[in-house]
């Protein structure tokens, strides 16, 4: 079954699924992040929601936290309220919360970071964590990673990049980049050095939107880790827990895997899904980091450099600004229809499951 839900840019996502939740009945919330896009349009995180006023159960649906992967999230969000709700009634036992385009910069600048540079999904540390502090091998890592000249499409990146993996070993470099860094501003996995407008913007009001709930299942979409077209549930829950338990048995244990025990074992600070469970201890709070494979991982790391590079240190209408950022975009959004397809379908699944377990 062909998903159209896709669109070619930010603000047309944005208006997509603000019509299809008004459509729908959702009350609709917008928060400014105070940027502008490349048409001079306001940036907003949209909250739609379907309020059961007799249930203590939620299931939360974010998107673009990650900017770019917005494409994606968005296209199942719009699907989710264009075609599988339209059944939603209020006897249904669960509220529906949809968090659209928590990254609203990224998604319309196609970036994976935010405004300032900032991997939200490394900014959202909690109450006794600082906002300082990077992997010992950083640094060493530093001259590879966030070169300071503008890219070119002729670099030789992997024998490069088998260079350094020879000098430094495959482990310095699996649990040092994505793990997030506070010292390198303009460099990749950068955490911040406070808290973000999107981390400020959930604090001030997720727990207005998750009200006197009992049980929460969130999901947030992400894409660009794992085999193309299919996908990870990834959990930061103890493997033994009765939480990975019950997620396993609801969501099947192939799917689910938890953050220590993956084979490329890295820990990091300032995730979203910790962060959420830790603000609402009187919840049962369950949260899934839903992650759609792209490409291999060597390709979605070197386009993440190259981008990164040319928005710091290429001159405006430099060449490398256009392809760095259509690069970024295919390996977040593949063009492909088939891959399309195949994960809207997978990410509508998961979340009537989710509306179903809970
Ligand atoms: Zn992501």
């Amino acid at each position: 079954m062909p998903y159209s839900t896709f669109c070619p840019n930010y603000t047309t996502a944005r208006n997509r699924f603000r019509t299809s939740a008004l459509a729908l009945g959702c009350r609709l919330e917008a928060y400014s992040i105070e940027q502008t896009g490349p048409d001079g349009e306001d940036l907003t995180i949209d909250v739609a929601i379907l309020r059961n006023p007799n249930s203590q159960k939620i299931v939360v649906v974010s998107s673009g936290l990650h900017g770019v992967e917005g494409f994606f999230g968005s296209a199942v969000q719009c699907a989710l309220l264009e075609e599988s709700l339209g059944s939603w009634n209020q006897s249904q036992d669960t509220t529906l919360l949809l968090l659209h385009a928590l990254n609203p910069y990224g998604f319309a600048w196609c970036r994976r970071w935010n405004e300032e540079n900032i991997d939200l999904n490394r900014n959202f540390l909690l109450p006794d964590e600082e906002y300082r502090g990077s992997p010992a091998k950083y640094g060493d890592l530093n001259v590879f990673f966030n070169p300071t000249s503008p890219p070119s499409r002729f670099e030789p990146f992997v024998a490069k990049a088998i260079a350094t993996i020879l000098r430094y070993g495959i482990t310095s470099l699996t649990a040092t980049l994505p793990v997030g860094q506070h010292d390198f501003p303009q460099g990749l996995f950068f955490g911040g050095s406070g808290s973000s407008k999107t981390y400020q913007i959930l604090d001030a009001n997720l727990s207005r939107w998750i009200g006197n709930a009992t049980d929460v299942l969130h999901i947030d979409f992400h894409t660009g880790l794992g085999k193309k077209a299919s996908y990870k549930l990834f959990i930061d829950d103890p493997p033994e827990s009765e939480s990975t338990q019950w997620l396993s048995e609801k969501f099947g244990a192939d799917f689910v895997e938890a953050y220590q025990t993956r084979k490329v074992t890295y820990t990091f600070r300032g995730g979203l899904g910790s962060w959420c469970k830790a603000r609402f201890p009187q919840c049962n709070y369950k949260f899934l980091t839903a992650e759609f494979g792209t490409y291999p991982i060597i390709d979605v790391v070197e386009a993440l450099r190259a981008e990164n590079r040319a928005h710091f240190f290429s001159p405006p209408n430099h060449p490398s600004k256009d392809w760095t950022r259509q690069r970024l975009m295919e390996v977040f959004a593949p063009a492909d229809e088939d891959w399309r397809d195949a994960v809207v379908s997978q990410g509508l699944d998961l979340v009537e499951r989710a509306i179903a377990v809970l």
